[in-house]
């Protein structure tokens, strides 16, 4: 069975949980990344929840923001690290939308000493997606889809999992109609709440493009989802995050909804 590995569960500009980042553990032990969040801080938690680094073979980056990007940096600072000292076996597989492959090599090697910058179109590569694609990535089909963000390009992506649910990431932005045959009838969905809609006027979510918890329950129970993950949210409420969450939530939503902490593990 997989299990859903919650890195962060963060907005951009939090300072208590790490932004938003997580990974898809399969039966065998291997993981598929999604997002890294904006720094050093991704080693941490890989660390305090025993993910082995060398059993990460497939990364996905939604898109260039700070709080999903920079972490990229880092990784693959400690996977080209192991490469060269033999304790990495295998290629590292980033997956990204074909102009973030750009992004992604000009901050690596701005920032990446030559020696591990070397290492991107060697044993590092960095494969663009487009609208629609599929790729196989681990035991799984995964089909990536543009969210047609207004801020910046970002891809989501649905995969089948082995127990046939489908799981789903809309990334960091609210539901777009264009991507409903990507969405509708997931049996797990993640997506964003940047705070409670009975604090919009406090963290004004709609003027950065966001969600309240309550939008993003009423969308799930619009499009039949099982399961909802909230996160991407402020950090304001950390102490009693998860019940004020779950009490607004629960009246417009009838699956199963989780607001998970930060390094917190889901099984699917
Ligand atoms: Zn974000």
């Amino acid at each position: 069975m997989e299990q859903l590995y919650v890195f962060g569960t963060g907005n951009a500009t939090v300072t208590r949980y790490y932004n938003t980042c997580f990974a898809i553990k399969n039966p065998e032990n291997q993981y598929f990344m999604v997002d890294t969040g904006g720094g050093n801080g991704i080693l941490r938690i890989l660390e305090d929840m025993q993910v082995s680094i060398p059993d990460i073979h497939h990364i996905f980056i939604t898109h260039e923001h700070t709080d999903h990007l920079l972490g990229i940096v880092w990784m693959i600072r400690v996977i080209a690290t192991r490469m060269k000292n033999g304790k990495y076996d295998g290629d590292l597989n980033i997956y990204c939308h074909e102009a973030l492959t750009e992004t992604i090599t000009t901050i690596c090697r701005l920032t990446l000493q030559g020696k591990f910058f070397k290492m991107i179109g060697d044993r590092i590569h960095l494969i663009p997606v487009h609208d629609g694609d599929k790729r196989q990535i681990l035991n799984y089909p995964v089909t990536f889809f543009d969210i047609h963000s207004t801020k910046a390009m970002q891809y989501g992506f649905t995969m089948t999992l082995e127990n046939g649910k489908q799981f789903t990431c809309c990334g960091d932005e609210p539901f777009n109609p264009l991507c409903e045959s990507y969405v509708k009838g997931s049996d797990w969905l993640t997506h964003e709440a940047f705070c409670l809609y009975s604090q919009r006027e406090q963290f004004k979510p709609y003027e950065k493009h966001h969600s309240t918890v309550k939008d993003a329950c009423e969308l799930a129970e619009s499009l039949g989802i099982k399961n909802l993950i909230l996160w991407h949210t402020e950090d304001k409420n950390k102490e009693n995050r998860e019940k004020l969450y779950r009490e607004e939530g629960t009246p417009y939503f009838t699956g199963n909804l989780f607001i998970p902490e930060d390094e917190t593990v889901i099984t699917l």
